[in-house]
């Protein structure tokens, strides 16, 4: 079967200006050569270090940037080639959940504003959107009495519900989460991962759920992968990343989460160093500067993503 989304060799260069007189043009490299699929009803964990390329990816699939090179296909269809009237059409199918309920919300707006927004894009009409709008506020855990009152009269953890609710307004069937947690306490981010969780049962959703520690995806993800600079540098479903993982930079990742079973415990990995700069990676592989396996061949040589078990891919020289 076709799979929902398909990512292929997809880079994202942004320009930047450097040297005297800002003369010299160099790229920020955010996404480098990234490919990956998301089949129907699976959830796809992206995680990385900020300015690893992880939000960036997600807005490329949302088509609010252009790729610099490669392809991106929806249901078999590619969405890099349409023009910006298409873009609007298909974006029904996928939208975006944001990390800040607080920045994404207008403070202006009503709720039931709010979530009318797409469905007025879309074309529904007035009677079709007041029935959504309080069905839509009790399928997130909220109910119909809140439509009327402003984002300032919730907490953190019912603006992401109303940031829900807005996204699913249209039926989606791809939804982009990019860290919609990490503003929360943690006693909140259970909740709202369960209610992601239920959605997803509920309306036969699929996710791109970016988060920056793999904590966070654990209980969500099918399949995570991890980037690293602007590349994924290893992917796998879930169990085999958390058992088993083969990349230097994922041990590193996994040992700072905690477990509940402390014989389980792994040795921390601290990494030297901090991320190198996008605009400037280093040679070979760009994990070299960091890693504590690092060769003088990982300098000179870039290794490949390549699959090492079934399903189950790194990018290592090592491996
Ligand atoms: Fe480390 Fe070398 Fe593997 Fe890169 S290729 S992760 S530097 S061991
Ligand atoms: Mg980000």
């Amino acid at each position: 079967t076709t799979p929902l989304v398909e990512v292929k060799n997809v880079k994202k260069y942004f320009p930047v200006k450097k040297g005297i007189l800002g003369r010299k043009k160099t790229f920020v490299k955010a996404v480098d050569d990234v490919s990956f699929m998301i089949n129907k009803g699976e959830t796809l964990g992206l995680v990385g270090e900020s300015g690893c390329g992880k939000s960036t990816t997600g807005r490329l699939l949302m088509s609010l940037l252009n790729v610099t090179e490669g392809q991106i296909y929806f249901e078999g269809n590619e969405i890099t080639s349409l023009n910006d009237n298409q873009i609007r059409k298909a974006r029904k199918d996928f939208q975006m959940i944001f990390q800040d309920p607080y920045a994404s919300l207008n403070p202006r707006m009503m709720v039931k504003d709010i979530i009318n927004e797409p469905l007025i894009v879309h074309g529904y009409n007035q009677k079709d959107r007041m029935n959504r709008v309080k069905e839509l506020l009790e399928v997130v855990g909220l109910n119909a009495f809140h439509a009327d009152r402003y984002p300032h009269q919730f907490s953190g953890g019912q603006r992401q519900r109303i940031g829900i609710a807005r996204a699913l307004a249209v039926n989606p069937k791809l939804i982009i989460a990019d860290e919609p947690v990490s503003a929360l306490d943690v006693s909140i981010q259970s909740q709202i991962l369960n209610l992601l969780k239920d959605l997803q049962k509920k309306f036969d959703l699929t996710y791109l759920f970016i988060a920056h520690d793999l904590s966070v995806v654990e209980h969500i993800s099918d399949r995570v992968g991890v980037m690293y600079l602007g590349k994924i540098v290893e992917l796998a479903d879930k169990k085999t990343l958390y058992k088993d993982p083969q990349h230097p930079y994922t041990k590193s990742l996994l040992s700072a989460v905690p477990v509940p079973d402390p014989k389980l415990k792994r040795d921390r990995i601290i990494l030297k160093g901090d991320i190198p700069s996008p605009s400037n990676p280093p040679s070979g592989c760009t994990f070299h500067t960091r890693c504590p396996l690092a060769t003088e061949f990982c300098k000179q040589e870039e290794p490949k993503l390549r699959q090492t078990s079934d399903g189950h891919y790194v990018s290592c020289h090592l491996v």
